[in-house]
């Protein structure tokens, strides 16, 4: 890197083991927890505070203990309330023997007496206190046959021993205490933390002697038109404050600036990501005017929707560009992106391209690979498919007409990305259900071409606060239509007492010539029993209730052309009812299939419930999504055995559950659906795979700071737009920044 370049002078660059207190193996441990510099640990923020701001003699809180008021005490989840009381020691000893000894400390004020207890580590702690210093202790008051005690209080030394005059001078400074008065912080940790001391005190200490030594080298890093725009606290009191704050209101205001501090930087680096797409004409200018997909497009049994139209305008507009394109296509199940996606590579393919279609499970990738044939029978263009399980005579064919160029289309799995593939002449990448793919891959496949134009694709719809961190450097295209014809979905919610009700209307379905799917879900730990039930539950579904109906079953372990003999019997209606597990969550399309019965729709997730009910629907005739769920509190809460936390476990997930089947039955639009999903589930798990490529904040939570995030994002676009390498003198802060913090982020890279 030029000398340029050279770092500022902010302590937050520095790697952890500058400060005092940390080792390597104290380092090697958080690391593992992604605090590598001091600006990590200044923004490991604490999980929640203690409010230790009450500070009452013995008296008072032998009268709170003993005769509480009525008064309900004002509860919020961050913050739990405990007492402080300040008092000298008047004697300690240890009680009782071995492991059940004890250490007591009786701590006395002018007002009375209270016990301390600790259980355990009773040598520790006499030799700790010393008769007559001043103590403060912060807990819990309980009381033992009468006596009043704090079990197991925080304690900080106040004072030596004085004399009864020089007492009542002593004044206490509590924000110098670091466990007791104030708001106590209390931090997130874990096994391997704590054996390396760094449990919730390590930290506060750590943390508490790092700040005293070197706030005053932090550097601001936001500008001041941004701070004064949004009323934000300089970044050092922001970072004192947020670890030991005095007020709520200071800590909210503390976290607020240092959320802003985090979603702008983020934002900035996606910011000059794209601007640097932007500006690099390297890319592959297409002549858009294709007569292959014109000859798709009117060998078609349909009519293009609107939605489809405007987005392959949107498409080949960025194709027709020498900048390389950078495009997530969003479409709910069913919308028709397939088609979409196939016309574009057409139009890669006739400017003597190849093009690359990816997907995430081999099983996909065949399904792909088969419409796609099918769609361009009588065109002439050579698709190959390349996965992981082929024999190797056909993988090296494969491979060799990939490496001549006479593969026009690959349809792909991660087979794809190993290095012996390679392309003669890759213009065109196309990624189905990006999420499940890493940056990473997504770059790698760049490589193996001429720097391809690249289309994303997802039938999760993305909750806005979610594309704007996981996406914000994609231009994003959405078919917000389904094809025409089609009546929407009729969902209902039915228990398990009213299933006669549901068999007879499925029998009358059938009667009319519908067919159905059963839908049986799969619980991964245990995927044999699992399996086993999903059998027994077909056999008694074909010979108790359906007998005179045939019946399928499909499931995972099924081999491909077992799965594929099941399906071509259901698609010529061969068969009435196909029981499945979610195999048939992505890809299957049949459209006389009009009713799926969802059984224990409960244990689904809801963006999984509505990826299902996305399989029906399809055809003219109106269809019906049936969640049948045991009403299923009674049956828990019987098991349950009067343990109060499981009880409460219970009623949360009964409660969330209710949550999803409600929204499926209210609605069909799958970003309301997702947008519920996010909440209900959290970033990390909204795509239930934690290598989604979700960024994982340390003091933002995107799901509660959309507002933020929004503000942080245009301030971090406007920036850029205007100023595109930083280099107006009212941008300095931020340059000087991200050289000290992101470099990754200036190393210009390409974009993912
Ligand atoms: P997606 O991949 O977005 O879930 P598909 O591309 O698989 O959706 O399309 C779903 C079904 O709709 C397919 O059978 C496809 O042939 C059909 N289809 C696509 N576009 C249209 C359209 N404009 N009109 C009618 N049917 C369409
Ligand atoms: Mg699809």
């Amino acid at each position: 890197m030029p000398s340029v370049l050279s770092p500022p002078p902010t302590i937050l660059s520095q790697p952890i083991q500058f400060l005092k207190g940390i080792g390597e193996r104290r380092a090697e441990v958080l690391a593992k927890y992604g605090v590598r510099t001091v600006h990590d640990l200044f923004f490991y923020v604490p999980r929640r505070y203690l409010d230790r701001t009450s500070i009452v003699t013995i008296a008072q809180l032998r009268q709170t203990y003993f005769r509480p008021s009525n008064q309900p005490q004002e509860e919020s989840a961050d913050v739990q309330k405990d007492y402080t009381v300040v008092g000298d020691v008047r004697s300690f000893r240890v009680m009782g023997m071995g492991r059940k000894s004890r250490f007591v400390l009786i701590l006395g004020d002018e007002t009375g007496t209270l016990q301390c207890v600790w259980f355990g580590g009773v040598n520790y702690w006499k030799a700790k206190f010393q008769i007559g210093e001043t103590l403060a202790v912060s807990g819990q008051p309980t009381a033992f046959g009468g006596v009043l005690q704090f079990v197991h209080p925080d304690v900080d030394r106040i004072a030596e021993r004085q004399s009864e005059d020089e007492k009542d001078e002593v004044q206490i400074d509590w924000s110098q205490t670091l466990n007791t008065g104030g708001l106590v912080p209390l931090y997130p940790s874990g096994k391997e933390l704590e054996r390396v001391g760094l449990d919730s005190g390590g930290f506060r200490r750590l943390i508490g002697n790092a700040l005293r030594k070197s706030l005053e080298n932090v550097a601001e890093s936001l500008p001041g038109f941004i701070l004064k725009k949004h009323s934000l606290l300089p970044l050092r009191d922001a970072l004192g404050n947020v670890h030991f704050p005095k007020t709520d209101s200071d800590l909210n205001e503390s976290l607020r600036r240092l959320k802003y501090d985090e979603l702008f930087y983020f934002q900035i680096k996606l910011a000059l990501k794209r601007q640097r797409v932007k500006t690099d004409t390297n890319g592959i200018a297409f002549n858009v005017q294709s007569k292959l997909a014109r000859r798709l497009v009117d060998s078609l049994p349909f009519k293009l929707t609107q939605a489809q139209i405007r987005v392959l305008r949107e498409i080949t507009a960025d194709m027709e560009s020498a900048k390389p394109m950078n495009r997530l296509l969003q479409g709910d199940v069913g919308s028709g992106k397939t088609i979409v996606a196939l016309l574009s590579m057409l139009v890669a393919v006739e400017n003597g391209y190849q093009a690359v279609f990816m997907a995430p499970t081999e099983s996909l990738a065949e399904q792909h690979f088969k419409t796609l044939a099918l769609l361009l029978k009588g065109i002439d263009v050579n698709v190959r498919l390349l996965v992981g399980g082929q024999r190797s005579k056909l993988r090296r064919d494969v491979l060799d007409d990939v490496q001549r160029g006479s593969a026009q289309i690959v349809v792909g799995t991660h087979a794809v990305f190993e290095k012996q593939v390679e392309f003669a002449n890759l213009g065109y990448v196309v990624i189905d259900e990006q999420h499940r793919f890493g940056v990473m891959q997504r770059q790698s496949l760049r490589k193996k071409g001429k720097n391809p134009d690249v289309l994303v694709m997802t039938a999760t719809p993305i909750p806005r606060t979610l594309s704007l961190t996981l996406y914000g450097d994609l231009d994003v295209s959405v078919i917000n239509e389904l094809p025409g014809g089609r009546k929407p979905i009729k969902t209902v919610l039915r228990y398990e007492e009213e299933k006669d009700a549901v068999f007879r209307f499925v029998r009358e379905e059938i009667k009319k010539g519908r067919q159905v799917y059963f839908v049986y879900p799969l619980v991964e730990e245990s995927e044999k029993i699992d399996l086993k039930a999903a059998v027994v539950h077909f056999e008694s579904l074909q010979n108790q209730v359906f007998p005179e109906l045939k019946l399928g079953l499909i499931h995972g372990r099924l081999s491909s052309e077992e799965k594929d003999s099941v399906m071509q019997q259901f698609k010529n209606r061969e068969i009435d009812i196909l029981v499945a597990t979610t195999v048939i969550e992505v890809g299957i399309d049949v459209p006389n299939a009009s009713i799926m019965v969802i059984e224990n729709a409960e244990r689904f997730g809801l963006s999984q419930l509505h990826q299902l009910r996305g399989r029906v629907g399809r055809g003219s005739e109106q269809s019906y999504c049936i969640l049948l769920s045991k009403k299923w509190l009674a049956v828990r809460a019987n098991k349950l055995t009067g343990d109060s936390t499981k009880w409460h476990e219970a009623l949360d997930e009964q409660r969330v559950a209710e949550r999803r089947l409600a929204t499926m039955v209210q609605t069909n639009d799958g970003f309301k659906i997702a947008e519920i999903d996010l909440q209900l589930r959290g970033p990390g798990d909204f795509f239930g795979t934690r290598q989604s490529g979700v960024p994982e904040f340390k003091v933002a939570d995107i799901v509660a700071d959309t507002q933020l995030l929004e503000e942080a994002r245009q301030d971090a676009f406007e920036i850029v737009e205007r100023d595109p390498h930083l280099q107006l003198p009212e941008h300095r802060i931020v340059i000087d920044h991200l050289r000290a913090l992101y470099h990754d982020a200036l190393a210009l890279g390409k974009v993912g």
